[in-house]
C-alpha cells in the first residue's frame, strides 16, 4: 500500500460525548461493562469508517481508551500498583485505577505535556511483576481488519512511559528501564503474528522536552533493539508539540521506519531534515491542537520545503498531533461566520486529506483548484473582518507603557495593613463555595430561557446572601461571595468579553469521562461592562466585613481557551490585562478593598523547551501587572496559583505586583514552601491548609498542626490562612465544618502566637 496521508490519533469521547454518558452511567451501575463495551466497539467501527471514507491512507487502532491510554500502557506492561492487585475483575480494577474505591486511592492525575489532557502517571516501584497483557491491542486491531481496515498500531513509547511515571520508591526510574523494554519486546513479538506485515507508531512526546545525553542514547538504543525485533514489523517514532532535533539525529542512525514531527509548534524541526536519510518522515502539518482552519498556501510550502531535504515519496502528510484535543466536528455548531474559520477533528481530516492528495498528485484537478481558492476567500475574510481586529484595542494596547502599580509593596502593604484593619493570620477561601444541583439548575434554565433574569438574579442572590452569613457566623475574615454564578472561571469572563466565542458543541476530553468546552478566542478582546462588580458589591453589602473580588487572570485565560493564531500569545494576554485593569479599577471604585487574580495555570503555560521560557515569563508577568496596574496603593492585590512547586519559578513570581499568593500546600506541608523563605520572597502568603481533593473533614487539631508548621517558615506578620482552592466541587456538608474548624483553629493559634517570629 502507498501511504500518502495519516492522522495521529482521534478523539474518542463521540460526536454526542456516547462514552462519556455510558462510561457514567456504568459507573452508577446503571448499564452493564458489556453494555459499556458495546457503545465503545460502535464508536470505534465509527471513527475509523469516518476517516477512510475522508480518504485517509493511515489510521490508528489503540488510540481508543476506557479512561486514557497511560492507564492502558500501564495495565499492557502489568503495573499494577500493591493496593489494586487483590481486585480481580479487569474492568473493575482498572477503573478503581483511575478513579479508586472504597479502600483504594486513586492514582495520581497530571496534565499531558503543556495541554488541558490529564494522563493517569504510573507508578513504579520493586513489586511490580512486569507482565505481557497485549489483549486490548490485539482485539482493536482485529475489529478494525474486519472492516477491511488495516491500522497502525499506536503505543506509548518506553522512554516517555518511564520519563513520565512516578517511582514510589524514590530509585532513578530508569532502574526499571529493561524490565519494561523486554514487555515491549515481547509485545512486538506477539503482535508479528496478527499480519504479514505491522506498523507501530510509538509515541515519544518526551524527546521534545530538552532531552539529556542518557535519554537520548536510551532512545537510539531502543528503538535499534526495538526496530531488529521483526523487520515485518515497520515502527516509527512519533514526536509532537515542538521539535524532536536532538532526537532525530539518534533515532536516524537506528533500523526503524519513520519518524513523526510536529511542523506546526516545532518549525524548528525543518533545520534537521537531513538525518532523515531513508527513513519515512510523517510531517505534522495540520494543527492537532488547535481549531482553526489550515492556510492550505502555507503548508504546502512547508511541505515543498521538506521536499527540498526529504524525497517525496518518503512524505506522510499527517496531524501535528492526536487529534483527541480538539472537538469532533464543526457541523454541529451553528452557523456564523467565525464557524467557517474553524475546522474540528473531521474537517481536519478532510484537510489531511486533501493536502496529501495535492502535495502526492501531479496536477491539480479543478476541483481541488477551487477548494484552495474557496480556502484562500476564507482566510482573507478572517483576516479584514471588523469582528477580529478592533483599531482601539491594539491602539490602546499598542499605547500603553507598561504600566506600573503605584507605590512599592512596602509601602503598600503598610498603607493596606492600616486600612484593612485584620487581624495577624487572617483567614480566608479561594473563591467558590459547593456548586449545588441547584445553582446548576438555575443556570440551565436561564439559558433555556425557562426562567426570566430576574428570577436568576434572585436566586443567585440568595446563594451569595447564604453564603456571607454563613462566613460570618464561623468568624471567617475576608469574605467572597462564592462565584455562584460561574460555571468555570474561564468561560465566565469568555462570554462577557468581546473577541470570545463560546461554541455550543466544542468538547474535548479532559480525563476520563469530564470533558470541557473550552472558548474560543478569535479577535481582539475588549469588554463591553463591568463583568463582576455587581455581584461583588451586592455581597458587600450584605456585611461589614471584607469581601473579596475574584478574577481570572491573562495567562489562565489564555491556556484554558483555542487561541487565535493570527497574533502572538503576549498581544492576546495584553489585552486581557486591559479589560482586567479595567475591572479592578472599576471594583475599587465600588469600594472593594481587596481584589484576587487567579492565575492557575501560569505554571503549566511554561513552554516544553528551556530557550522558550524566558519571553514567556516576560509577557505572563508583564500582562499580570498591567492587569494590575490600575490598583491602588491601599487596594490589596492577592493572586491564587493552584500547586505548590515554585521553587524553579519563584523569581519570576516575585515579579508579579501582587501583594498576597495562596497556593496549595495542604498536602505537601513545608516541603515546597521553604522556597520562600530561603529566597526571602518580601509578600503575603497564604499557603493551603484545607485539601479541598478531598470530602475529609480536618478536626481543629489538625489545623493547628497544619498551621503551627507553616509558621516555622513562613513569618506570622505575612501569613494568611486559607484552603488550597476553592471549595466548587465539594459538598456545603464537608465545607462548613472543615471552614468552621480552620478559624476555630486560627482562634487558638493566634492566642499562642507570641512564640513565632
Ligand atoms: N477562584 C477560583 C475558585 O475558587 C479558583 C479556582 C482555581 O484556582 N482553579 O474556584
Ligand atoms: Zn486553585
Amino acid at each position: 500500500m502507498t501511504i500518502r496521508t495519516m492522522i495521529a490519533g482521534f478523539p474518542r469521547i463521540g460526536e454526542n460525548r456516547e462514552l462519556k454518558k455510558q462510561l457514567e452511567s456504568y459507573w452508577s451501575n446503571k448499564t452493564t461493562f458489556e453494555e459499556l463495551e458495546n457503545v465503545a466497539r460502535k464508536l470505534r467501527k465509527k471513527h475509523w469508517l469516518e476517516q477512510k471514507n475522508r480518504g485517509i491512507d493511515f489510521i490508528s487502532s489503540n488510540d481508543f481508551s476506557y479512561y486514557d491510554n497511560m492507564l492502558d500502557t500501564a495495565v499492557m506492561l502489568n503495573a499494577i500498583p500493591t493496593r489494586f492487585r487483590n481486585i480481580k475483575d479487569n474492568a473493575e480494577r482498572y477503573f478503581a485505577m483511575a478513579r479508586g474505591n472504597a479502600t483504594a486511592v486513586a492514582m495520581e492525575m497530571t496534565k499531558w505535556f503543556n495541554t488541558n489532557y490529564h494522563y493517569i502517571v504510573p507508578e513504579l516501584d520493586d513489586s511490580i511483576e512486569f507482565q505481557l497483557n497485549p489483549e486490548k491491542i490485539i482485539n482493536e486491531y482485529q475489529e478494525a481488519k474486519e472492516i477491511g481496515i488495516k491500522t497502525k498500531i499506536n503505543i506509548i513509547g518506553p522512554i516517555t512511559f518511564i520519563g513520565l511515571s512516578r517511582i514510589t520508591n524514590g530509585k532513578d526510574p530508569f532502574v526499571y528501564f529493561d524490565n519494561v523494554l523486554s514487555i515491549y519486546k515481547e509485545l512486538l513479538v506477539k503482535l508479528e503474528k496478527l499480519d504479514d506485515s505491522l506498523f507501530i507508531q510509538f509515541d515519544e512526546p518526551i524527546l521534545v522536552k530538552n532531552p539529556t545525553e542518557k535519554q537520548l542514547s536510551l532512545a537510539r538504543n531502543t528503538y535499534e533493539e526495538l526496530a531488529l525485533v521483526n523487520k515485518n514489523i515497520k515502527i516509527f517514532v512519533n514526536t509532537y508539540f515542538e521539535h524532536a532535533c536532538e532526537a532525530v539525529k539518534e533515532l536516524s542512525k537506528t533500523p526503524i521506519w519513520g519518524i513523526g514531527l510536529d511542523f506546526v509548534y516545532g518549525k524548528k524541526n525543518l533545520d534537521c531534515l537531513d538525518h532523515i536519510k531513508d527513513k519515512m518522515l510523517i510531517a505534522g502539518i495540520v494543527d492537532g491542537r488547535n481549531i482553526w482552519i489550515t492556510d492550505f498556501g502555507q503548508a504546502l510550502n512547508i511541505l515543498n520545503k521538506i521536499s527540498e531535504k526529504v524525497p517525496k515519496e518518503q512524505i506522510i502528510v499527517s496531524t501535528s498531533c492526536s487529534l483527541l484535543h480538539i472537538p469532533y466536528s464543526t457541523k454541529n455548531e451553528p452557523e456564523s461566520e467565525i464557524k467557517s474559520w474553524m475546522a474540528f477533528a473531521l474537517e481536519k481530516v478532510e484537510e489531511v486529506s486533501f493536502l496529501g492528495r495535492v502535495f502526492h498528485g501531479s496536477n491539480l484537478s479543478d476541483e481541488d483548484k477551487k477548494i484552495l481558492e474557496q480556502r484562500r476567500n476564507i482566510l482573507t475574510a478572517r483576516r479584514k473582518s471588523e469582528r477580529v481586529t478592533n483599531r482601539d484595542v491594539s491602539n490602546r494596547v499598542k499605547n500603553n507603557r507598561l504600566g506600573f502599580r503605584e507605590g512599592e509593596f512596602d509601602e503598600r502593604i503598610r498603607v493596606q495593613k492600616e486600612k484593612l484593619g485584620l487581624p495577624p493570620l487572617p483567614t480566608t477561601t479561594i473563591g467558590s463555595f459547593p456548586q449545588t444541583p441547584e445553582i446548576r439548575k438555575l443556570r440551565t434554565d436561564l439559558r433555556n430561557n425557562r426562567i426570566t433574569w430576574g428570577e436568576y438574579e434572585s436566586g443567585i442572590k440568595k446563594y451569595i446572601d447564604d453564603c456571607i452569613s454563613f462566613q460570618e457566623s464561623i468568624g471567617l475574615d475576608v469574605l467572597v461571595h462564592g462565584e455562584p454564578e460561574r460555571s468555570d472561571m474561564v468561560e465566565y469572563f469568555a462570554v462577557l468579553l468581546d473577541g470570545f466565542h463560546i461554541t455550543k458543541n466544542g468538547w474535548v476530553q479532559s480525563y476520563g469521562s469530564r470533558c470541557v468546552k473550552p472558548p474560543v478566542i478569535y479577535g481582539d478582546i475588549t469588554r463591553p461592562q463591568p463583568m463582576t462588580v455587581k455581584w461583588i458589591t451586592y455581597a458587600q453589602s450584605k456585611t461589614q466585613k471584607i469581601v473579596k473580588g475574584i478574577l481570572t487572570g491573562p495567562v489562565t485565560m489564555i491556556n484554558w481557551s483555542f487561541v487565535r493564531n493570527d497574533v502572538p500569545h503576549s498581544v492576546i494576554a495584553k489585552q486581557i490585562a486591559l479589560a482586567l485593569a479595567d475591572e479592578i479599577n472599576d471594583l475599587q471604585n465600588a469600594g472593594i478593598k481587596i481584589i484576587q487574580v487567579d492565575e492557575a495555570a501560569f505554571k503549566e503555560g511554561y513552554p516544553l523547551r528551556k530557550e522558550n521560557i524566558s519571553e514567556y515569563e516576560q509577557w505572563a508577568v508583564d500582562s499580570f501587572n498591567l492587569a494590575v496596574s490600575t490598583a491602588k496603593k491601599e487596594t490589596q492585590i492577592h493572586t491564587h496559583m493552584c500547586y505548590s512547586e515554585f521553587s524553579d519559578i519563584i523569581k519570576t513570581i516575585e515579579k508579579m505586583e501582587a501583594d498576597v499568593i495562596t497556593i496549595e500546600t495542604a498536602r505537601s506541608g513545608n516541603r515546597l514552601l521553604k522556597i520562600f523563605r530561603d529566597t526571602d520572597y518580601k509578600k503575603e502568603i497564604g499557603p493551603g491548609v484545607y485539601d479541598v481533593h478531598s470530602p475529609r473533614v480536618p478536626s481543629i487539631n489538625e489545623f493547628k498542626d497544619q498551621i503551627k508548621e507553616r509558621l516555622q517558615v513562613v513569618k506570622k506578620s505575612k501569613m494568611w490562612i486559607n484552603p488550597d482552592c476553592g471549595l466548587k466541587t465539594r459538598k456545603w456538608e464537608e465545607v462548613k465544618p472543615a471552614l468552621k474548624n480552620m478559624v476555630q483553629a486560627t482562634f487558638e493559634v493566634r492566642k499562642a502566637v507570641a512564640e513565632y517570629r
